[in-house]
């Protein structure tokens, strides 16, 4: 990772806001070079801020900062890409928040990590491109949950038995959340920790795993598997999350929430069995 200088540029998302003081705001930012960084935007909360606009939630800047003792300070601001879309629809305000937690949660400070910034990149471009209400928002926060897995060190092994090395058969095999992967039915059978995955559920999920986003935006999955894989990998980011026992909040709103924690999608296309690219 390049060292900061006293005075050094970056590319900086806003993942994270809070009040400091009577006028000043500090922002829990990802970067492409440093990782995710802290820092003071002084009088960013006074009217006449020129750099307030430039700083918005989710918002993509450029930013000039001065190396400080605490936080570094936020010396220029302007904005790159605002994402505008992204705060003026219900839905779309919940699954950013949602994509920014958890950045958030898998992210450390000063540690580079340039393809979690090109995801969070990418996702924000698509989620804001995407028509209100778009039966693909589910589809990307899920595609999102296992590329992020994936780079943070945590993807889950969905091809070969964690028990023997087979590879496994399409038949309804055995997930073991705290192991992060699936067991065949031999396996499973001496084992505690397991339940039951059926064929098409693994199908969609090694689909999301193994493909780039414009291959799944336009697919249609059947609301029962969408649900099931929803289920599943909420269950396997609380116990990862709780591995790690970070980011308390995040984890404490999670297990508040019921197994659906991605609004639901509505209209679209009538659902395929299972999985189909669209033409
Ligand atoms: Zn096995």
């Amino acid at each position: 990772m390049p060292e900061r200088s006293r005075l050094y540029r970056t590319h900086a998302v806003v993942l994270r806001r809070r009040d400091f003081g009577d006028a000043d705001r500090i922002l829990t930012v990802l970067t492409p070079n440093y990782g995710k960084l802290e820092l003071i935007a002084k009088g960013a909360r006074k009217t006449t801020s020129r750099k307030a606009g430039h700083l918005e939630m989710l918002g993509h800047s450029s930013l000039l900062v001065a190396k400080a003792r605490t936080w570094d300070i936020i010396t220029e601001a302007v904005s790159v890409e605002s994402f505008s879309a992204l705060r003026s629809d219900l839905d779309k305000i919940g699954q950013a928040s949602y994509l920014a937690e958890l950045v958030d949660s898998f992210t450390e400070t000063d540690d580079e990590n340039l393809a979690i910034w090109d995801l969070l990149i990418l996702a924000l471009q698509e989620l804001n491109a995407l028509e209100p209400r778009s039966s693909s928002a589910p589809l990307l926060l899920h595609w999102v949950q296992l590329q992020l897995l994936a780079l943070a060190g945590f993807q889950p092994q969905l091809f070969e038995c964690l028990g023997c090395d087979a590879e496994l058969e399409p038949v309804t095999n055995f997930l073991s959340l705290s192991e992060g992967g699936i067991f065949c039915p031999g396996c499973a059978a001496a084992r505690r920790d397991v339940e039951p995955i059926e064929a098409d559920v693994l199908k969609v999920l090694r689909f999301f795993q193994t493909r780039t986003w414009p291959t799944i935006r336009g697919v249609q999955v059947r609301p029962h598997i969408l649900q099931r894989v929803d289920n599943l990998l909420h269950r396997y980011l609380l116990t990862v999350l709780e591995r790690r026992l970070k980011s308390v909040e995040f984890l404490h709103r999670l297990q508040h929430m019921d197994a659906h924690p991605i609004p639901a999608a509505g209209g679209g296309a009538p659902a395929l069995p299972t999985i189909e690219e669209s033409a």
